[in-house]
């Protein structure tokens, strides 16, 4: 037999983010499913194993999607719903996500 290693292993290394805020500063693309799939794949394996960015997102989603509706009828942004939940999210994630004016 000849002496085929294959690198199996090394090649299997799909990109990783650092930490959960680069998830989470990639997460508005990740919705708007504009994130090359080697990308998308690393987030969807950070929500995998963290809940604290999984509920983040279902948080961020819910607030993205309340906002598409709102923006249908016509109607002002909640910005407060929206900047007391960011204030939540900061604390609770050690993060700071920018509030809105
Ligand atoms: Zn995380």
């Amino acid at each position: 037999m000849n002496d085929k290693n294959f690198n199996t292993d090394s090649n299997q290394s799909l990109f990783q983010f650092h930490d959960c805020n680069d998830v989470i500063a990639h997460l508005g693309d990740y919705l708007d499913k504009e994130l090359p799939a080697v990308q998308r794949a690393a987030v969807d394996e950070h929500l995998d194993e963290c809940p604290e960015c999984t509920a983040f997102y279902a948080s961020y989603k819910h607030v993205v999607q309340s906002a598409a509706e709102l923006r249908e009828d016509e109607q002002p942004l909640p910005v407060d719903v929206s900047n007391r939940l960011r204030r939540a999210l900061n604390e609770r994630l050690g993060i700071s996500l920018p509030y809105i004016a």
